[in-house]
């Protein structure tokens, strides 16, 4: 019988999740709304439904379970969602551990992708690289010697709070300046909304509140040529290559891959940013370093993210056993 693993994407609003094979084909989907009445013993149950319910339409053998999550942590299993009725933090792998024998193995999302990009995107033949995720907010995840970097708490690789000014814009972390204050899709509209008060040229761009932009308004208008939208880009191209130069000087990446919705911005983005990263690099490192955009099929990234994970744990155990006979 087939192998299958189940990736499961834990987002604010909906969880997805899909049977998921090794060469990375979805041969089941499925979703329900994350916040229910009952809380999180309640969100368990109807997860734990849906797995069953899964399992009676594949017709293949789950082998382990991944989980994607904002704010999962790797080593403790833990997911410390501020916006979720499930009363501060709680262990899903342990709680998943009740329903399941298998291999469980929970991240967060950043972290999820970068995997995902190695096992079917993108960084598929590299084993050196940063991944970096580019929403509302910046993510990261680093792999070296095609394992992933977590450090001793499972917090290693937080790229969106390095410091680009110290006395830059507010973080929502709490600090001021950090890199994805300005490089996202919150940090760009932030960057048109102080390029439109500081010039006085035209710009489709100041037709909008700051409510309603988009960073696909920033593009758009970038793209017919608007002279506010191109410098806004220039700006976070330019920081972005910036902080990657200092990030290569940590663990000498062979690439760096670019993920989510500010990637569909293209040479918009990737022309500044590869050559800031160039020019601020040090001499020894690889000039022609690639900096490439994610391969995985958007809709189901998170769910090829999170089925990674498990797969990449069943990797380590093979090779554990394999090593010790
Ligand atoms: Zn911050």
């Amino acid at each position: 019988m087939e192998h299958v693993v189940v990736g499961i994407d834990v987002g604010g609003t909906t969880t997805t999740m899909g049977a998921v094979t090794r060469t990375g084909a979805i041969h089941w989907r499925g979703t329900f709304g994350t916040q229910s009445e009952g809380g999180f013993t309640a969100y368990m149950k109807k997860l734990c439904q849906t797995i069953e319910e899964l399992k009676a339409k594949v017709d293949a053998e789950i082998v382990g379970i991944g989980v994607g999550a904002p704010a999962g942590n790797y080593r403790y299993g833990t997911i410390q969602a501020a916006n979720l009725n499930w009363g501060g933090k709680v262990n899903f792998v342990e709680a998943l551990t009740q329903y399941y024998n298998l291999p469980i193995v929970l991240d967060n999302d950043a972290n999820a992708t970068a995997i995902g990009e190695m096992h079917f995107g993108a960084a598929k033949s590299f084993r050196h690289f940063i991944l970096i995720t580019l929403g509302t907010g910046l993510g990261s995840g680093i792999i070296h010697n095609g394992e992933l970097v977590y450090g001793w708490d499972g917090l290693a690789g937080e790229l969106g709070h390095i410091c680009v000014d110290r006395q830059g814009r507010d973080c929502a972390c709490g600090r001021k300046g950090c890199l994805e204050t300005y490089v996202s899709a919150n940090g760009l509209k932030r960057t048109v909304f102080e390029l439109l008060a500081r010039r006085t040229i035209q710009s489709s761009l100041r037709e909008f509140s700051y409510r309603d932009l988009s960073a696909h308004h920033i593009s758009n208008a970038a793209l017919s040529g608007d002279k506010i939208a191109l410098e806004a880009f220039q700006i976070t191209g330019h920081l972005l290559g910036l902080k990657l130069a200092d990030a290569v000087a940590h663990t000498s990446p062979e690439a760096i891959v670019l993920f989510g919705g500010l990637v569909n911005a293209g040479a918009l983005l990737f022309e500044p940013a590869s050559r800031s990263l160039k020019e601020h690099m040090l001499f020894l490192y690889n000039p022609g370093m690639p900096l490439l955009p994610s391969a995985l099929p958007q809709a189901d990234a998170a769910i090829l993210g999170a089925a990674a994970l498990a797969w990449q744990k069943m990797k380590q155990t093979k090779t554990i056993l394999e090593v010790t006979g």
